[in-house]
């Protein structure tokens, strides 16, 4: 009783969290980059209420610089469609060779066929089908309809497409449209639609589990889809998502347990926008940042590529002269020294190392040291 108290307490603390504005759903692209910076308080916060973080941004006057452009968002709609051409025939002929898959194995479902109410029970009877099937019928299924719970509320995830490979073994084929150049795709690239395609994995995986199966039945390898040398012909390539799961997993659990970090905040804060009549936010800027820098945020340089706050929580970084703004690697290697002031002080002797800073401060004092001797 005190656990559904305790959870009704959470939900209706987020809801206050988010004000009036409706909350934003979640979908793979937004999940997947929660797992790209694990140790941000805010974030969690924000996503764990469905706040719309992107209105947010705007209406503090830093807008994200990012989106797709409508001529990116064209050609990977061209690039899918042509994947996709002829019940995936193109596809087949990749996994063919990227997987064993005989053709004569092959069954193909559009699950959409269905319509949209009834996708997801569709996909879910196709997937139950499939894997108890004792003949390893090799089976595509396009357009499924999978769900992941976040912070108690349900996201519905569109996955490109789901392989069912001979071996009982299903694999995410995830369709990019950027370029692999001589064998190499632009890393950050990559390793976005590495964290969406673990994004699939685990609702698949959660999806098996909730049917009675072994919920390893769906590979760590996901399909990566791309064209080749700016041509439009595809190329396919396996993926171990394995290490993006285990960040995912330990993210989402973390907003399972968005209580603790609620516990720390003061009862009347909230990231209401206050919409009016006509959609737009009408609360006070200052009122808005104020709220938001009293939660604890993490930026990073990488936040430029994932968060619709970066520019917000980036220009706070400034402000402080946090050492964050220095990335992640020197941020941990200066393990607990805050600022950039902070570490200049340590590091002429300005300033007394506080306990624990021991150790930060004669490598800094070191590295002062050697800095002084190559300029003169
Ligand atoms: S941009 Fe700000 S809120 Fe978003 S992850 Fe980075 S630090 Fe956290």
């Amino acid at each position: 009783m005190s656990g559904l108290k305790r959870e009704g307490d959470t939900v209706q603390r987020l809801d206050a969290l988010r004000g009036t504005t409706p909350p934003r759903p979640h979908d793979a692209r937004a999940i997947a980059a929660l797992a790209a910076n694990p140790g941000c308080t805010r974030r969690a916060l924000m996503d764990g209420a469905g706040v719309d973080k992107d209105a947010a941004a705007r209406h503090l006057g830093f807008p994200a610089p990012f989106g797709q452009s409508p001529f990116a968002i064209t050609r990977g709609n061209v690039f899918e469609s042509l994947v996709k051409a002829d019940g995936c025939a193109e596809l087949l002929r990749m996994l063919r060779e990227l997987l064993g898959l005989p053709i004569a194995e092959v069954a193909y479902h559009d699950v959409e066929n269905v319509g949209a109410h009834l996708r997801h029970a569709h996909t879910r009877a196709l997937i139950d089908r499939a894997a108890r099937d004792a003949q390893d019928a090799g089976t595509l299924y396009d357009h499924p309809l999978l769900t992941l719970q976040i912070a108690g509320h349900t996201a519905y995830l569109e996955p490109d497409v789901v392989a069912f490979q001979l071996g009982g073994r299903f694999h995410i084929v995830e369709i990019k449209s950027f370029a692999v150049i001589d064998g190499q795709a632009d890393p950050a690239a990559v390793a976005a639609a590495a964290r969406q395609a673990a994004v699939y994995v685990l609702a698949l995986r959660t999806l098996l589990e909730d049917l009675g199966h072994d919920p390893l039945k769906v590979s760590h390898e996901v399909v990566l889809v791309c064209p080749e040398n700016f041509a439009n012909r595809p190329v396919a390539t396996l993926v171990d998502v394995r290490r993006q799961l285990a960040v995912l997993r330990r993210q989402l659990t973390r907003m399972t347990t968005l209580d603790r970090l609620l516990a720390d905040l003061p009862d009347d804060l909230t990231f209401d926008l206050r919409p009016g009549e006509d959609g737009r936010p009408t609360r006070p800027v200052a009122e808005l940042a104020d709220a938001l820098h009293r939660t604890t945020a993490r930026y990073a340089p990488d936040c430029l590529s994932t968060c619709d706050l970066c520019f917000f929580c980036r220009d706070e970084a400034r402000q402080e002269g946090a050492s964050d703004l220095l990335g992640r690697q020197v941020r941990d290697e200066l393990g607990g020294v805050a600022s950039v002031a902070e570490a200049l002080g340590l590091a002429d002797g300005v300033r007394d190392p506080a306990e624990g800073q021991e150790e930060i401060a004669r490598l800094l004092r070191n590295a002062e040291r050697l800095r002084r001797e190559c300029l003169t």
